[in-house]
C-alpha cells in the first residue's frame, strides 16, 4: 500500500516535534491519556443517552504495558475508537481548526509558540518514538484498521484485527543518546510516575500490570515475581477534590492538559456551591489572549459536566461576552444529561449558575485588582479590550457591572488608575473627569490640548484604543463626575473672568474669524482660546462625534463616512493672533494662505489627512521664502 503524505501544516509540527524544541518529552503520555479518556467520554455519553448501547462505566478503562526488550510502550482504551476514515482524517492532520491561518499569521514567531497555542497531542508521540502504530475499532464495526507512521515521510492505514472496539496505541521507544534516556519510558515505575503527575484525575481507571516479587511460601531466600493489575490514579475529577489538598502544580497542569495553554494561568477559581442548584466549578484566567481571542473564530464557553460526565464541550450561556476568556468547567448534578444546546438555553438551573459564575469571576478580578495590582495589569493588558467593549455593547446594558473593573493610563505617570482611584486623587476644585484619545501614550501627551489641562494639575486618561472613546461616552458619568474628551469645545477650564475677556476679545475679531471659515469650509467656526500653552492652533469638536471617532469610523468598511464637527481653535497668547488681525486689515490674500497653514497644521497634529499637501508644502516654501 502507497505511503500517505502528512498535509502541510502537521508535518511541520511533527518536524517540530521529532526535532523536539518541546523539552519537556514527559508530556507524550499524558497527550496519549487524554485522547483515551476523550475517546471513552465520548462512547459513555453514548452508552447514558442511547438505549441500544450497553456498556456499564466500570467496563471503561485505559491499559498501559510496557516491553522492555521490544522496545514498546502500548496505551489502550476501550472508548469509541476510530473508523478508517477517522484514523485519516483524524492522524493524517491537525484537528484543531484555524491552526494553518495561525502558522500563515504567525510564521515569524518562536515554533513553541504554535505549540503553546494547540497542544502537542497525538504528534506529541514522536517525541519519544521512532514509529507508532494506531490500531481501532469503532464501535458499533466489526472491522479493524492499523495507523501506521514513522515520521514526517508519511503514514499508512491498512486493515486489522481487533477483538473488541477500542484504540491500541503501540510507540516503538527511540534508542537512548547521549543526552535522553528514553528507555525510563519503558520502566513501571516511570511510567506509573507519570501517570501519577499528570493523569491522575482522569475519570476512568489506567491500569497497568506490574511486576510483583515476593518471598516464595515457606522459603526466606527465595523470590517469586507475579503479575498484578494495578490502578494507577485516584479517578476522582479535580474539581471534586478537596482545595485544600491540591497542589498549584496540579491545577496547572490540568489547565494546560484540558485547554491546550502552556502558559500558567493568571488565577484559579474553585468553587463548591449548594443552594438552589448544586455544582462545582473549577474555572481559569489565562494569562494572555489566545491568538484568535480577538476574532470571530473565538468560541467561548465552559465544559459542561453532569455528576461527572462530559455533555458540552463548550457551553457558552455559562459565560457572558465581557468574560468570555474565562476557561473552566462546570460540574452539576442538576442538570439533565440528554440536554440539547436550546434546551439547555432556557434551563433555569443553568441560568442560575451561569449567574453565580458572572459574580464570582467578578469577584475575583476586583480582588486581583486591589490586591495583586500587577498580575490584574497582566489580565488587562490581554482582556481590558474585551471589558471595554462589554461595557458599549447592549446599549450599555452591562455598564454598570463592569465600571470598575477598568484601567487606564493617565497622564501623570502613565501608570494604569481606575476610575475610583482618579476621583480619589481629583484636586479640589476639579469637576470632571477628562480623558484625551490618540494613537499612542507619547502621541496623546504632545496633543495641545492636553497642555493646559495638565497645567491645571489634572490627571488625564489616555485612551489609545478605539474601543476606549465608545465605552466612555456609554459611562457617561462616574461617582457624580461627568467624564469630559479634553478636545470638546466646552472644556470650562477658565475662570469667569477669563471666560468673559475671551468672550470679547472673540466679538472683537468676528470678522476676522468669518473671513478664514469661509477659506476652510469644513469647519464650523474659527476663534481664539484659552485652552492653549504653547501651540498656536488646535482642533476641538462639537457634538456627539469626535476627531478620533471619526477615524475609527471610517476606517471601517462601510459607505457612509461620518465628519466630526470641528472648531478651529487659535492660541490668542500666540504672537500669531496678532498676525491674522494685522493681515486682517492689510493684506487678506496672504491671511487666506495663512489660515490654509493654520487648519492644516492642526489637522495633522490631530493625525487627520490633508486634503490637498502639495498646496499645503507650496504655501509654507512660500511663506519661509518671504
Ligand atoms: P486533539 O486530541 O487535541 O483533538 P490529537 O492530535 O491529540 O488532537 O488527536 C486528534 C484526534 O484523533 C482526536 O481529536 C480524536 O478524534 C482522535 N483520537 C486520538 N486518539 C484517539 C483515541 N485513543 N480514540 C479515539 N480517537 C482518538
Amino acid at each position: 500500500m502507497a505511503k500517505k503524505e502528512f498535509k502541510a501544516e502537521s508535518k511541520k509540527l511533527m518536524d517540530l516535534m521529532i526535532h523536539s524544541i518541546y523539552t519537556n518529552k514527559d508530556i507524550f503520555l499524558r497527550e496519549l491519556i487524554s485522547n483515551a479518556s476523550d475517546a471513552i467520554d465520548k462512547l459513555h455519553y453514548r452508552s447514558l443517552t442511547d438505549k441500544s448501547v450497553k456498556i456499564k462505566k466500570k467496563d471503561f478503562e485505559i491499559f498501559l504495558a510496557v516491553d522492555e526488550e521490544k522496545r514498546t510502550l502500548t496505551i489502550s482504551d476501550n472508548g469509541c475508537g476510530m473508523t478508517k476514515e477517522e484514523l485519516e482524517k483524524n492522524l493524517g492532520t491537525i484537528a484543531k481548526s484555524g491552526s494553518l491561518q495561525f502558522k500563515e499569521e504567525n510564521e515569524h514567531k518562536k515554533d513553541i509558540d504554535i505549540i503553546g497555542q494547540f497542544g502537542v497531542g497525538f504528534y506529541s508521540a514522536f517525541m519519544v518514538s521512532d514509529s507508532i502504530s494506531v490500531k481501532s475499532r469503532a464501535y458499533g464495526s466489526d472491522e479493524a484498521y492499523e495507523w501506521i507512521s514513522s515520521g514526517v515521510d508519511g503514514y499508512e492505514v491498512k486493515p486489522s484485527e481487533m477483538d473488541s472496539y477500542g484504540t491500541i496505541i503501540t510507540l516503538k521507544i527511540k534508542e537512548d543518546t547521549e543526552d535522553v534516556t528514553y528507555s525510563d519510558y519503558l520502566k513501571e515505575y516511570k511510567i506509573e510516575e507519570l501517570v501519577k503527575k499528570y493523569s491522575n484525575y482522569i475519570t476512568y481507571p489506567i491500569k497497568m500490570e506490574v511486576e510483583h516479587r515476593h518471598l516464595k511460601e515457606g522459603s526466606d531466600n527465595e523470590y517469586e515475581t507475579h503479575l498484578e493489575t494495578e490502578v494507577l490514579n485516584d479517578m476522582v475529577p479535580l474539581w471534586k477534590r478537596d482545595k485544600k489538598k491540591i497542589t498549584e502544580e496540579e491545577y496547572n497542569t490540568f489547565y494546560s492538559d484540558k485547554f491546550f495553554d502552556y502558559e500558567t494561568p493568571l488565577k484559579v477559581i474553585h468553587t463548591e456551591a449548594e443552594g438552589l442548584v448544586s455544582f462545582s466549578s473549577l474555572l481559569y484566567i489565562p494569562s494572555h489572549a489566545p491568538y484568535d481571542y480577538y476574532t470571530k473564530q473565538y468560541e467561548k464557553g465552559l465544559q459542561l459536566y453532569s455528576n461527572g460526565v462530559l455533555i458540552m464541550e463548550k457551553a457558552e450561556d455559562l459565560l457572558p461576552d465581557y468574560f468570555s476568556f474565562v476557561k473552566g468547567i462546570v460540574d452539576s448534578p442538576d442538570l439533565s444529561l440528554n440536554i440539547s444546546r436550546e434546551i439547555l438555553q432556557q434551563d433555569k438551573n443553568l441560568k442560575l449558575i451561569a449567574k453565580n459564575i458572572e459574580n464570582k469571576i467578578k469577584k475575583e478580578l476586583l480582588n486581583m485588582m486591589s490586591e495583586e495590582k500587577e498580575k490584574y495589569e497582566k489580565f488587562w493588558e490581554s482582556f481590558g479590550m474585551q471589558l471595554k467593549f462589554g461595557i458599549y455593547d447592549n446599549f450599555g446594558m452591562n455598564k454598570d457591572k463592569l465600571v470598575d473593573l477598568l484601567l487606564f493610563a493617565t497622564s501623570k505617570d502613565k501608570d494604569y488608575v481606575s476610575l475610583s482611584e482618579y476621583v480619589k486623587n481629583m484636586k479640589e476644585e476639579q469637576t470632571s473627569i477628562y480623558y484625551a484619545c490618540g494613537e499612542t501614550l507619547d502621541k496623546i501627551d504632545l496633543l495641545p490640548q492636553v497642555e493646559r489641562v495638565k497645567e491645571k494639575g489634572y490627571s488625564i486618561l489616555y485612551c489609545t484604543e478605539y474601543v476606549d472613546e465608545f465605552a466612555l461616552k456609554t459611562i457617561g458619568e462616574f461617582e457624580g463626575k461627568k467624564l469630559v474628551n479634553v478636545s470638546k469645545e466646552d472644556l470650562d477650564l477658565d475662570s469667569e473672568e477669563e471666560k468673559k475677556e475671551l468672550e470679547k476679545l472673540n466679538e472683537k475679531n468676528k470678522d476676522l474669524f468669518t473671513f478664514m471659515k469661509d477659506e476652510i469650509k469644513d469647519v464650523e467656526e474659527v476663534r481664539f482660546t484659552n485652552r492653549l500653552k504653547t501651540h498656536p492652533v488646535c482642533l476641538s469638536t462639537v457634538g456627539d462625534i469626535s476627531i478620533e471617532m471619526e477615524k475609527v469610523m471610517n476606517a471601517m468598511p462601510v459607505d457612509n463616512k461620518v465628519e466630526a464637527k470641528k472648531i478651529l481653535e487659535i492660541n490668542n497668547h500666540h504672537p500669531i493672533a496678532k498676525k491674522l488681525e494685522d493681515f486682517y486689515k492689510n493684506d487678506k490674500e496672504r491671511l487666506k494662505d495663512y489660515t490654509k497653514i493654520l487648519y492644516n497644521e492642526a489637522r495633522l497634529i490631530e493625525g487627520l489627512p490633508i486634503e490637498n499637501p502639495t498646496e499645503f508644502a507650496s504655501l509654507i516654501s512660500e511663506e519661509l521664502s518671504k
